[in-house]
């Protein structure tokens, strides 16, 4: 029997997962990648802390994918988020769980793990070719523009794992749809994920507290309420707290135009507590005064109480004391796909069988961000760009038996 020759299209987590399976397996494996370095936005995932997955109840994680569950909760259970820990420290990245249940490296990079990624896929005989951008078919052979030339070659059994487009300056620019959709797989539109969103700073507010952390605040939306911090920026607001609501934010918006998250400013304390606090101030004092000795609120997030309701300082304590407790930040759009953490949308499920196979194109395999689905940060990203890589790896496995 000849051996079958697989190819991995796209050298991020999800491709290189896709590799080091099918080479476990002693199968021959080329990575085509179209950057001069593998995995880039790994690597960039890892300057602010590499979260590799999430230590919280198997179940509750597995929610996160919504309803993209079904198609990935197999590949789900067969890489949980122990065997990524367990994965990760074989690679000499021993991990810890982060107080909010987050698992990070105890290096927090992502530099140390992926050289010894890529020296242990080296070890088993994988190929990687890099400045190979893929450019479709060319009749049953994939075409690619390398440095100098445009070339072809045949391989038996194709892994794609090409990422979604957010932050295209690191390689995955969504270049690939066109190539799909010539040969009829539909892709939902991109959207962007665990994003940040603009708000209409006055120009004040802007000048005096763009950078200004905001910490110690909950947030509420159609996602529920979470305890966090987020940053203001120039153009409206960022941070890991803003991520975690964008996709019911994104949605609110693309259905009405707009959208507010609920800021509540003091969450440890109650709203009879709060109004109780704020009736004890004198009155005439200034309106900073009160707030500074009746809430403990000051800077930024003082001066974000008169930014979205002007008039707060006319208000009678009981109505002061509600606006903060449930603060609404009015958000007027995402911000722009490629400043995105991620990106939702991708090949729709339907055009896919349980292996990941595309059904208009038997031999061919779809891993990763490319896919029709989103979740938060928190690890989720990688650990599911993982499973996936590995799950089509393991389709591409038994096809190839099977044919
Ligand atoms: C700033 C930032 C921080 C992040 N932090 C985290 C985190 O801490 N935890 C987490 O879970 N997730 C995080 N993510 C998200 C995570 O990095 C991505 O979800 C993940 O990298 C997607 O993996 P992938 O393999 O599907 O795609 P990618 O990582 O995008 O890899 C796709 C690869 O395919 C190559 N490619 C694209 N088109 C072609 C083509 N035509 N021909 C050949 N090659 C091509 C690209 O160059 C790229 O190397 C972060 C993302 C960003 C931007």
């Amino acid at each position: 029997m000849t051996q079958t020759d697989f190819a991995i299209i796209g050298g991020g987590p999800a491709g290189l997962a896709a590799a080091e399976l099918l080479s476990q397996h002693g199968r021959k494996v080329t990575i085509y990648e179209a950057m001069p370095t593998p995995a880039r936005k790994f690597l960039m995932a890892g300057k602010s802390g590499l979260n590799l997955t999430h230590n919280e109840d198997f179940e509750q994680f597995k929610t996160r994918f919504g309803a993209a569950l079904p198609h990935m909760a197999q590949a789900l259970d067969d890489l949980m988020p122990m065997d990524i820990r367990r994965w990760a420290n074989e690679l000499g990245a021993d991990t810890f769980v982060g107080s909010s249940g987050r698992v990070f490296p105890k290096v927090m990079k992502a530099s140390p793990l992926l050289r010894n990624w890529l020296k242990r896929l080296e070890k088993l005989g994988v190929t990687l070719k890099t400045r190979h951008r893929w450019q479709g078919f060319d009749g049953e052979k994939l075409s690619f523009q390398t440095l100098n030339d445009t070339i072809a070659v045949q391989h038996d059994a194709v892994v794609l794992a090409l990422g979604g487009v957010s932050w295209p300056r690191l390689g995955g620019n969504g270049d690939w749809v066109n190539y799909l959709e010539a040969i009829g797989v539909e892709v939902a539109p991109f959207q962007p994920a665990n994003c940040g969103f603009e708000v209409e700073w006055s120009d004040f507010f802007k000048e005096k507290f763009a950078g200004a952390p905001i910490k110690s605040v909950s947030a509420t939306s159609k996602m529920g309420s979470q305890k966090g911090e987020f940053v203001i920026a120039q153009h409206g607001v960022e941070g890991s707290l803003i991520y975690h609501h964008s996709a019911a934010l994104r949605d609110e918006i693309n259905a009405v135009g707009h959208a507010a998250l609920v800021l509540d400013l003091v969450p440890d304390q109650s709203l009879d507590k709060l109004t109780a606090n704020l009736e004890k101030q004198n009155q005439k004092q200034s309106f900073s005064n009160r707030l500074r000795k009746g809430t403990k609120l000051t800077g930024a997030k003082a001066a974000l109480i008169r930014e979205v309701a002007p008039d707060a300082n006319k208000m009678p304590p009981n109505t002061l004391a509600k606006l903060i407790k449930a603060l609404p930040l009015p958000l007027t759009a995402p911000r722009p796909i490629k400043d995105a953490i991620s990106s939702a949308g991708g090949v729709k499920w339907g055009e896919v069988d349980a292996n990941y196979m595309l059904k208009k194109r038997p031999g061919l395999f779809v891993a990763g961000e490319m896919l029709d689905w989103e979740a938060p940060t928190g690890g989720y990203l990688l650990t599911a760009c993982f499973a996936t890589g590995r799950a089509a790896a393991y389709g591409a496995l038994k096809w190839s038996i099977q044919k």
